[in-house]
């Protein structure tokens, strides 16, 4: 089929095009880093499938992106001799949104146009970004082994539709360029695009190439020469020494693989050598993506070898209590063919695993445990990383016994010390506070703060000024039945079993315990004959001050609120 057809996007598109051109207007210049940004995946994709296909490079191994522009036309054009797009390719990839959970991003937009704008970001619908300042785009694209004349033309103005045909193009890759819309000529500027470039586009590996310009004496003004210049740096952004790369470089890499706007909480660069050679350069985002918690989603970390990309989303190469750090990862080591099942049985790909928790856990503490100038700014950042992923990290108690004691030092609890919601009490300032003699860490699990909070658990406690954590969230008891102690000190649920204050119980009051219930024996028994079907056991308690009477769950059994989150799962 050579003929032209026009064909109707998909209605999320459309939808999608309209809400992009208005909530990023006002950063509109980053059209230029989403287009750079895609010629570049499209270099990576290229080298990584000729690997087992050299040919595919045909004679022109040189990958490079080229930014023109036409004064008189008034157009940009980016142009990449990447990978390239068949006809098929580019009616499903600039088409469709051809990626799980758009339904799921549509539902989660807010109506306000800055948090708007940064989910669309997190989608990665960068393609689309050009009509913010395009009021047509054309795209002129060959796949890399297909003939001349199996090029492909795209064009849209970015309404409802947009048109295919087939073409000659004789060079591989793909030229896209933007009509631009009346009012953005300050684009058609060599030193506008130049400074776009270098702002959001050094750390791009590839050489960014511009026409050189020169001062002409005769019209007295610039003039572009046929000569052209690289205006990026044009190494990997990660095999350069820490000191080449300036933070901004670091945040703009961050946002290249993350597909995120906001900038990164922290980071952590290292070369590793030893049995297992490798470069990581890991991110902790300031934010939750939307789909956080989708069970398909995998890990965010690419994976290179020798700087070639090989894949996205290496799950092997982080726990997945850790999915949500974000990052590349370059090997020496391993062979450059090398799949994901291969991957699965990697001793080095375990090793690369086991150090790069070890770092993301060090990023971690570095920010829990700040001390010095920094330590306001640093703690504070721990409280955004704790409100954004507290939950997710909370699972690696179960899952990675190796670090389990890290991981329990980097909780964070609401707590009856606090007159708050918050989590930000760690077990270590709960052991510091403890009273003398106290050898349990108390808690209550609940299903909300309100919950725990008024909980009847709490009143002997309360009397006694014993701290109680306050836990509410869903993974806690899943969480507590792996984590039973903390620098020897017991994990103890106030609301569990026939509470034994220890030695928080001074004699006297024993003494009086003890008289007690010689007192109410009868009655008990009485209470225990006709609650027989009813109660496993009748007590008389001390853990009350207020309330006449509550309900405790045996020492081995599901808690009260564990047994109400299993029926409310159906179980
Ligand atoms: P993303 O980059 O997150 O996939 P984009 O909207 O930026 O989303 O791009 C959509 C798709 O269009 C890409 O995944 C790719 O398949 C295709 N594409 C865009 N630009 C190019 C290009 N320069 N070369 C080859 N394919 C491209
Ligand atoms: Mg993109």
């Amino acid at each position: 089929m050579s003929e032209k057809q026009t064909l109707g996007f998909q209605a999320e598109v459309s939808q999608l095009l309209q809400l992009m051109i208005h909530s990023l207007y006002s950063n509109k210049e980053i059209f230029l880093r989403e287009l750079i940004s895609n010629a570049s995946d499209a270099a990576d994709k290229l080298r990584f499938e000729a690997i087992n296909n050299a040919g595919l490079f045909e004679s022109d191994s040189e990958l490079k992106i080229k930014v023109t522009f036409d004064k008189a036309a008034r157009t940009i054009t980016i142009a990449d001799n990447g990978i390239g797009m068949s006809r098929d390719d580019a009616v499903t990839h600039l088409g469709t949104i051809a990626k799980s959970g758009t339904k799921e991003f549509f539902s989660k937009l807010s109506g306000d146009q800055q948090k708007d704008a940064a989910m669309i970001g997190q989608f990665g619908v960068g393609f689309y970004s050009g009509f913010i300042v395009a009021d047509k785009i054309t795209v002129e694209s060959r796949r890399a082994g297909l003939a001349a004349n199996e090029g492909v033309r795209w064009e849209s103005a970015g309404t409802g539709d947009f048109s295919v045909e087939t073409i000659n193009k004789e060079d591989r890759g793909t030229a896209i360029t933007l009509h631009l819309r009346e009012g953005e000529d300050e684009f058609l500027s060599a030193w506008k695009l130049k400074s776009v470039i270098r702002t959001y586009s050094d750390h791009i590996s590839l050489p960014i190439l511009m026409q050189k310009e020169e001062w002409d004496e005769e019209k007295k003004e610039m003039a572009l020469k046929d000569e052209l210049e690289t205006v990026n740096q044009a190494s990997a952004l990660w095999a350069r020494s820490k000191s080449d790369v300036t933070p901004e470089q670091y945040t703009e890499f961050y946002k290249h693989i993350s597909h995120d706007y906001t900038a990164p909480l922290t980071h952590t660069h290292n070369r590793v050598e030893g049995r297992s050679e490798y470069t990581q350069l890991l991110y902790i985002p300031s934010r939750a993506p939307f789909d956080l918690w989708d069970r398909n989603k995998r890990g965010g970390i690419k994976l290179y070898v020798k700087r070639v990309f090989i894949m996205d989303d290496a799950e092997q190469l982080m726990p997945v209590y850790l999915r949500f750090v974000k990052g590349i990862i370059d090997s020496n080591d391993l062979p450059l063919n090398v799949s994901r099942e291969i991957l699965q049985e990697s001793r080095d790909i375990k090793a690369i695993r086991d150090g790069s928790t070890k770092r993301v856990l060090g990023m971690l503490e570095d920010l829990a445990n700040a001390e010095g100038d920094e330590a306001e700014s640093k703690k504070e950042k721990y409280a955004t990383f704790w409100k954004e992923f507290g939950q997710v990290l909370k699972e690696g108690i179960g899952e990675d016994h190796a670090n389990k004691d890290r991981i329990a030092a980097l909780l964070r609890f609401a707590s009856t010390h606090n007159d708050s919601d918050a989590q930000n009490v760690s077990l270590a300032d709960y052991i510091a506070r403890a009273k003398e003699g106290q050898d349990k860490i108390y808690y209550v699990t609940a299903e909300n703060y309100a919950a725990a909070k008024n909980s009847p658990h709490l009143e002997i406690f309360r009397k006694k000024g014993v701290e109680v954590l306050l836990l509410t969230d869903r993974v806690d008891e899943w969480m507590l039945s792996f984590l039973t102690e903390f620098e020897g000190k017991t994990l103890t649920s106030v609301a569990k079993g026939d509470l034994d204050l220890g030695k928080l119980e001074d004699e006297a009051e024993k003494k009086q315990h003890e008289e007690t219930e010689t007192q109410f024996k009868e009655l008990v028994e009485k209470m225990k004959t006709s609650l027989a079907d009813k109660a496993k056991d009748v007590r008389v308690t001390f853990r009350l001050t207020d309330s006449p009477a509550c309900l405790v769950a045996d020492e081995n059994e599901l808690s009260g609120n564990l047994v109400r989150m299993l029926k409310a799962a159906g179980q």
